[in-house]
């Protein structure tokens, strides 16, 4: 059964007047090769949500831990975790009880405001990544152009650049979210096609590539912002040592480096923040994803004075940016990483979960690389896509997204023990039997 089957069925089996479920159903049914019913909810999300995503032909209804469960109540291990948004475990039990807590007490109140609460998250965040202030912000892309803000004032103010001059630089195959200003600075086409005009200001440089870097700085550029490693790009990690000289030269040469977190960041790649890996403390950071506990957006730029100082009251804002829910959710998660090991478990189970994967040998096979729970396995587009791959792993209870076509990708909640990831082993590698 494949969701375009879905849509094509829907579209045409509908006339404008309303069908009752039973018939639309038993025509889906009939456009249908597949023996199943066609679930409702597929139905649905298939004919009134947008066709912005091709979701794997499976509906969640429930989770817990690293497991999910679905509307027939089979269990599927989670290697996704929802993009790296559910490091703490679906539902885990401290982050739904803190959201009950606050729920019942203050839910909203816009930073009209001060709220109890929000001092004492940020302190926490800025504790744990030893910065001086944070901006809280909601989702991931938010949080970018809330850098994207900081680095361009922070230019015109402390560096001098000449007004509407400011440059800031990425790298090729950036994945930092999909708002116009972000996917203007994406080299994917597909990111970019028919959302133009874009802001302009942008330079793109190859990944991992320090002397590209340098050779791209003017005396314009006010940022440059990197991903650690390249998530939604591949699971690409660049050489050891390149931050680091990125480091070097972002401050050699004025420009703020900015490291884009989101994905990478508490704990998913075995240290807390990626660019630990290699000794750096960038400029600036941007959290997102996992800081919502797996159950609401919830995102930050941290930075030291000397870059947070450039707003003042009115330049930026959002009115559900820290709100009280997210502050309590937020102080829950970062405990929670602390308290239960997270990234500590990330950094011994990713090893042996690496190894495990290095051990398979299979044709399909062309490479297999991460960091912590963060681990991508290339596969041969000529013997499979990584999509069918994946709708495989999940006929074998296992959860899991290609990324840029040819990559799966594993990335499980970072709760998961070594029980559980060696019942996924045995799984991966059944399916890697099944391909022969
Ligand atoms: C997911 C992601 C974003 C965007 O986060 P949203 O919450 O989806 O807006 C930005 N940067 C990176 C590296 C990401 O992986």
């Amino acid at each position: 059964m494949s969701i375009s089957g879905v849509d094509s069925s829907g579209t045409t089996s509908q006339s404008q007047s309303d069908q009752s479920d039973q018939s639309v159903n038993e025509s889906s049914k009939a456009a249908s090769n597949d023996s199943d019913q066609l679930s409702t909810n597929i139905r649905l999300e298939s004919q009134y949500c947008a066709a912005n995503y091709s979701p794997l032909p499976v509906v969640l209804s429930r989770g817990e831990g690293v497991y999910v469960w679905d509307e027939n109540d089979r269990r599927y291990l989670d290697m996704m975790s929802a993009y790296s948004a559910v490091s703490h475990g679906h539902c885990n039990p401290r982050l739904v009880k803190a959201l009950q807590d606050q729920a019942a007490v203050l839910g909203v109140v816009s930073r009209a405001f001060f709220s109890e609460g929000l001092g004492t998250f940020l302190q926490k965040a800025c504790a744990m990544t030893g910065y001086q202030q944070a901006l809280p912000m909601n989702t991931g892309a938010e949080a970018v152009e809330t850098a994207l803000k900081a680095a361009r004032k922070w230019a015109y103010q402390k560096k001098g650049v000449a007004d509407n001059k400011a440059e800031i630089i990425v790298c090729e195959n950036n994945f930092h979210g999909r708002t116009i200003a972000v996917v203007g600075m994406s080299s994917e086409p597909q990111y970019r096609d028919g959302f133009g005009p874009f802001p302009a200001g942008v330079t793109i440089i190859p990944y991992a590539d320090a002397a590209a870097l340098e050779a791209a700085i003017t005396d314009n550029t006010a940022a440059f912002l990197v991903e650690p490693i390249q998530g939604e790009g591949g699971i690409l990690i660049p050489p050891q040592g390149y931050l680091a000289e990125c480091a070097r030269l972002c401050k050699k040469h004025n420009v703020l480096l900015i490291c884009d977190e989101v994905q990478t960041g508490l704990g998913r790649t075995g240290k807390l923040l990626a660019c630990e890996h290699d000794g750096v403390k960038p400029d600036g950071v941007i959290l997102g994803k996992a800081l919502g506990g797996g159950l609401l957006p919830v995102s930050l730029f941290l930075a030291d004075d000397e870059v947070m100082s450039v707003f003042t009251p009115g330049d930026h804002g959002s009115t559900f940016g820290g709100y009280p829910l997210a502050a309590r959710v937020g102080l829950e998660a970062l405990r929670i990483i602390e308290d239960d090991g997270l990234t500590e478990n990330s950094a011994t189970l990713g090893d042996y979960f690496l190894e495990q994967l290095r051990a398979i040998s299979h044709p399909s096979i062309t490479d297999v690389r991460g960091k912590g729970l963060f681990i991508g396995v290339e596969l041969d587009p000529k013997i499979i896509s990584a999509r069918t791959f994946c709708e495989m792993l999940m006929e074998e209870g296992i959860l899991s997204k290609d990324t840029h076509h040819t990559v799966a990708r594993f990335a499980p909640p970072l709760v998961i023990n070594k029980e559980q990831l060696d019942w996924a082993i045995e799984k991966i590698k059944l399916t890697f039997e099944r391909l022969d």
